[in-house]
């Protein structure tokens, strides 16, 4: 399988609870290598731009308010596979169906404050990247 890069986020949820080291530790467990990693706090503004392809659905201003209430932490996590991967890792969207072990299993307190986003597709991993990163920030 391919050496994959995908876009990481810890959500407020999570970064609020002191979770980014036990978060990271399970991508590490997984054979995901963080090759970037910053802290930030999101505008509700840039939350919305960066979940436009949610723009139609009830939850948005929800989504975009939560995203914009604490830091969060971006990475760009790298691997075989590692968008498939990290998916597993993360678990499902609502922590109530999400497998033993994953994150959102074992961190989400629901399925809107669920600890993680993770890139969907190549093509969302590509541009999600862009969004956050410039090619000099991405050290390998
Ligand atoms: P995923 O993050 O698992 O790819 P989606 O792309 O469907 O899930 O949704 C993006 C994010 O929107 C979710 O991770 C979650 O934070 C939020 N979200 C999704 N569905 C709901 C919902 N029904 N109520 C509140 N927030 C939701």
């Amino acid at each position: 399988m391919a050496i994959e890069r995908t876009l990481s986020i810890i959500k407020p949820d999570a970064t609020r609870r002191n979770l980014t080291g036990k978060i990271v530790a399970k991508f590490e467990e997984a054979g995901l290598r963080v090759v970037a990693s910053k802290r930030i706090h999101l505008t509700a503004a840039q939350a919305g731009a960066f979940y436009a392809e949610h723009s139609e659905r009830g939850f948005y201003g929800e989504l975009c308010d939560f995203m914009a209430s604490e830091p969060v932490v971006v990475q760009v996590l790298e691997g075989e596979g590692a968008i498939a991967k990290n998916r597993e890792v993360m678990g499902a969207t609502d922590p109530a169906q999400a497998a033993d072990g994953t994150v959102r299993k074992d961190f989400a307190l629901s399925k809107g404050e669920n600890s993680v986003h993770g890139s969907d597709s190549a093509e969302s991993a590509a541009r999600e990247i862009a969004f956050y990163f410039s090619g000099l920030e991405l050290v390998g």
